[in-house]
């Protein structure tokens, strides 16, 4: 079922979760054990996340250095397709400009669409490490409202080669990206809004905010996207902060804020089972304020490790 037909037909907010495939040569287990934990709360959806080849400097054994390429998550269709199969959840499967070409990006979806899923999240993905600015591949997106206009044509049967002309329309139901406290390249608030607005009007049904701890900046930005001509559902994004290193990993790889009194509470622990516990609490509470306000689902960003997220979904929902 697509994601935007679950969201109209719930009698109150959902729940659903974000996982990042394994790492190259690692166990597919290791994903049953992140989801089974949570089954119990019927999440309607999960989404899986997409990560692009990166090229890595390796010391060959004669000294030299040599460029290798890497793929460091491979197989995400074939894994959302084993989860769909596995635990009867619709999977969201992320697709990103990033590293593909529109020919790369088409042959993708063809083979979601084979395997009956009816739901993608378009993204553009972020900047290689070491390039200062995102650069579209050849033949690829430079925008995410051009993958969102791409997986739309294939709705209405329109592929790539346009001397084919009996092809069968595909039937994805597209989710993107927005950012409460806005996206790191955009010059202010309103102009990402504008440009949320290009992927909602290319044919997005619904909209998964990046993580944000406050949940004024999230109540902020709905009524902004709303003022802006934006009427489709936005589901606010949460991740628990679990580890002491969370207070600097997440405001530099997601950018975004941290407010001070979360802060404050993580330094007093002595420790990491403290943190998490506090980043629990904190998660709960901001939940619990999303669903008394009337969001449509809440997504929790689990990054593999569901302990903490069953304590909160528990207390929330
Ligand atoms: P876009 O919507 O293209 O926006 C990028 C920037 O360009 C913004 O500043 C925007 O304001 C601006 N912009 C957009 N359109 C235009 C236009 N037409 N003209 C001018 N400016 C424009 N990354 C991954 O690699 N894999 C994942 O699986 C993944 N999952 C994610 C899930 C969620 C819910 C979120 C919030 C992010 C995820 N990301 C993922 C990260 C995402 O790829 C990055 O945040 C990326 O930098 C922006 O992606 P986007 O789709 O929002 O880009």
């Amino acid at each position: 079922m697509k994601v935007i037909d679950i969201l109209e037909k719930a009698s109150g907010p959902l729940f659903s979760f974000e996982l990042v495939p394994p790492l190259c040569g690692g166990d597919i287990r290791k994903i049953h054990d992140a989801i089974e934990p949570l089954m119990e709360f019927a999440p309607p959806f999960i989404n899986i996340t997409f990560h692009r080849d990166e090229e890595e400097f390796r010391q060959r054994p004669d000294g030299g250095i040599e460029r290798v390429v890497v793929t460091k998550r491979p197989g995400s269709v074939a894994l959302a397709a084993a989860i769909m199969k596995r635990f009867r959840v619709e999977v969201v499967p992320h697709v990103i400009c990033g590293g593909a070409s529109r020919h790369a990006i088409e042959n993708v979806l063809i083979d979601l669409h084979f395997l009956d899923i009816e739901n993608v999240m378009a993204l553009r993905g972020d900047p290689l490490p070491g390039q200062r600015f995102f650069v579209p591949e050849e033949g690829g997106h430079r925008y995410c409202n051009e993958l969102v206009g791409q997986i739309a044509r294939m709705n209405r049967g329109q592929y790539l080669d346009d001397s084919i002309t009996d092809a069968v329309a595909t039937n994805f139901c597209i989710g993107v990206a927005g950012y409460p406290e806005k996206h790191y390249e955009a010059p202010n608030r309103s102009t990402d809004i504008e440009n949320l607005k290009r992927k909602v009007d290319a044919g997005a049904a619904y909209i998964v905010t990046q993580m944000f701890f406050d949940n004024a900046a999230f109540f902020r930005f709905v009524d902004a996207c709303r003022a802006a001509g934006i009427t489709v559902p936005i589901i606010p994004g949460i991740k628990p902060i679990s580890t002491a290193r969370h207070l600097e990993m997440l405001p530099r790889v997601f950018n975004i804020d941290i407010p001070e009194p979360l802060v404050r509470a993580i330094r007093r622990c002595a420790n990491n089972a403290a943190v998490n516990q506090v980043g629990i609490e904190w998660a709960v509470e901001q939940g619990k304020e999303l669903v008394a306000r009337g969001v449509p689902a809440v997504h929790y960003y689990t990054m593999g490790s569901p302990n903490n997220i069953r304590e909160i979904v528990r207390q929330v929902f």
